[in-house]
């Protein structure tokens, strides 16, 4: 079975729908979370992903925009976004939104989990080998998918051996596959990177595939209209920021 995995998608519907249309034929589709936040399309970016996902996490753009949480350990960006965001959801996708499950997820079929931040605390940024030790050392499953951080990548462990992975890719145009063929005995913590805001320099939308078959989990970048985002946060009224940051990838 293959499942696609898709994070941080913040409302970025350009992005999101580029991905769709891009993505290679999967069976299940996985949330890892912040659906909304930051874009300007939070109720289209909920109706797609209410369709189609199977896995649903929540992310804590989520509960800040559905008022789970309260603003103050948010930037003023990110609590004016979020203010913003909670105005024009309708009635249905904020009760979708909160009534969305922690993680971390444990898909059928699937010997992998589904957790927004760190498999012990959703709100914690996994983003050294360090921080992924005591999660991958804990978790039940094999393959353990987060977000959060919208950095594309991950870690790996088998025996006392440590990897941190990225994906390279050859330019930062077009659409580009990177394949990481799974080690049998070893156990990982990836990150599909995020749809709607990447930060890692590269402001294509990213996404992953993992084929349990193959035993392969492929990263993606593919380019996506990111004027139209851009310009739909402007004209939303939200911090040009918000819409900037979107070409530079981060
Ligand atoms: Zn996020």
């Amino acid at each position: 079975m293959r499942a696609l995995i898709l994070s941080d998608i913040h409302a970025n519907l350009d992005a999101l729908e580029a991905v769709i249309a891009q993505a290679p034929a999967h069976d299940v589709v996985w949330n890892l979370g912040d659906v909304v936040g930051y874009g300007a399309c939070p109720n289209e970016v909920i109706d797609h992903v209410r369709s189609w996902a199977t896995i649903n996490v929540r992310g804590n753009h989520d509960r800040a925009c559905s008022g789970l949480i309260e603003l103050k350990d948010f930037n003023l960006v990110a609590a004016f976004a979020a203010r913003w965001t909670q105005d024009q959801l309708t009635e249905e996708n904020l009760l979708w939104l909160r009534q969305l499950e922690a993680g971390p997820a444990l898909p059928e079929n699937f010997d992998a989990s589904c957790s927004h931040g760190s498999l012990l605390d959703e709100d914690e940024y996994v983003v050294t080998t360090h921080d992924a030790w005591l999660p991958l050392h804990r978790s039940a499953r094999r393959i353990n998918f987060f977000g959060h951080t919208h950095l594309q990548g991950g870690f790996a462990t088998s025996n006392s051996e440590w990897f941190q992975l990225q994906p390279e890719f050859a330019s930062r145009e077009g659409a580009e596959e990177y394949p990481l063929h799974l080690r049998a005995g070893a156990r990982y913590l990836l990150n599909p990177g995020s749809v709607g805001q990447p930060r890692d320099k590269d402001w294509r939308a990213a996404f992953a595939i993992y084929d349990n078959a193959m035993n392969v989990v492929s990263f993606y970048r593919v380019p996506y209209d990111v004027q139209s985002a851009q310009s739909r946060i402007m004209q939303a009224g939200l911090p040009d920021r918000l819409a900037l940051r979107l070409s530079e990838g981060r």
